[in-house]
């Protein structure tokens, strides 16, 4: 029979937002940018500093140094600085905490936020030599599986990976069509919100799971110069589904536990203001403000149900997972007893973008 998972407290543990200030790009350092961030590791507090006049930052309006605090604070900027923050920093803080969770039955969902070129992807999937959650995670997951196996257990690994571009789904391991191949979004009494046709491979290894992400890559790029840069404006969900089925000796019984890993690069944020687009831009900046916005407010929801929650009804019912795609799809994903987190990722000297990407994450935590 079908065992679910043991109910949990919930509490607000829940949901983690982290903040993670990458590296100059060369582009900057050989302009000599000035770096706008501080951050203290002490008291995880992160301070974005107004650019000085002469900067070409500074033309336009009065700033002010605005402070914020998260979760933790992740320090990427200056590698030669002790407390400079490795990928493996990153993944410890909490995808350790993650699979736990997701070993235990019960499902995880982790998020890239910011600006275009903030980080986002170096953070979620990195590069062969310095690799990112997602590697790392499906690295662990072979591992555990090999070395901790529960007794009498067998586990099944499945992945998938698709993006949600303009509100429509599209499968990201199937080759790309001349025609965008979108697929249709169904809810079901039995299985709840799923994609319907999504590919979903089994894999046996972390080979196995590396030439897929490749692949859907290549298919998120490929597509993405053909049809000037969707990937800033898409969301890319990647999704481990581990299942477990134990036979119990003693009671000839079989318990079978699924929990779903979800791995979300988000369209760049800078998309959700689109105050000079027109036509198509136009109706790419709504709806991505439209997911941007949502998803906000769900972790917001989540994080603090009684402060998003003012007239005393039941939480469940404010949680406005259906007001966006990528919430909706998410739904199983987000609250009750999942885990989510939400990595915010900011450029150094970028001061309107990286302001609007700590409210944004200031209000999620
Ligand atoms: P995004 O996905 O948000 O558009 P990227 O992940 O592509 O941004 O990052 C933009 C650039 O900055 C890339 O060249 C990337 O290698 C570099 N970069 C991002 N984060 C870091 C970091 N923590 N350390 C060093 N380089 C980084």
């Amino acid at each position: 029979g079908f065992m679910a998972p043991p109910p949990m407290a919930e509490d607000p543990g829940n949901v983690k937002v982290v903040v993670r200030c990458r590296a100059f790009v060369r582009r900057e350092r050989e302009k000599g940018t000035q770096c706008l961030i501080r951050m203290d590791p002490a008291t995880n507090k992160t301070t974005l500093f107004a650019p000085v006049e002469g900067d070409e930052n500074a033309s336009r309006r009065v700033y002010e140094d605005k402070e914020f605090t998260f979760d933790k604070s992740f320090w990427s900027h200056d590698e030669s600085d002790p407390h400079y923050a490795h990928q493996e920093d990153v993944y410890r803080s909490f995808g350790e905490e993650f699979l736990d969770h997701n070993f235990n039955g019960y499902h995880t969902c982790i998020f890239a936020y910011g600006q275009t070129g903030s980080g986002k992807s170096y953070t979620m999937m990195g590069s062969p030599e310095n690799p990112g959650l997602i590697p790392r995670t499906c690295e662990e997951l072979f591992e555990r599986i090999r070395d901790e196996p529960t007794p009498n257990t067998s586990y099944h690994v499945q992945v998938s990976y698709f993006e949600v571009y303009n509100e429509h789904v599209r499968d990201l391991l199937v080759a790309r069509t001349a025609l965008p191949n979108y697929l249709k979004i169904r809810d079901s009494p039995k299985d709840g919100v799923y994609v319907q046709g999504l590919t979903e491979v089994e894999v046996k290894s972390y080979s196995d799971v590396e030439r897929l992400f490749k692949q859907g890559d290549l298919s998120r790029t490929t597509a993405s110069t053909k049809m000037n840069d969707t990937s800033s404006r898409s969301h890319a969900v990647f999704t481990i589904r581990l299942k477990q089925i134990t036979h119990s000796l003693l009671s000839d019984e079989t318990i079978e536990r699924t929990a779903r890993m979800r791995l979300v690069d988000l369209a760049g944020s800078e998309r959700a203001k689109s105050t000079e687009a027109t036509g198509q831009r136009l109706k790419e900046g709504g709806q991505i403000n439209k997911s941007l916005t949502t998803l906000g407010r769900v972790i917001a929801a989540l994080s603090d149900p009684k402060r998003h929650n003012p007239k005393g009804r039941r939480p469940r019912e404010v949680v406005p997972y259906r007001d966006s795609v990528l919430t909706w799809l998410l739904k199983d994903s987000l609250g009750g007893n999942s885990k989510t987190a939400m990595v915010a990722c900011i450029a150094p000297a970028d001061y309107d973008e990286t302001l609007s990407t700590l409210r944004y994450a200031d209000q999620a935590k």
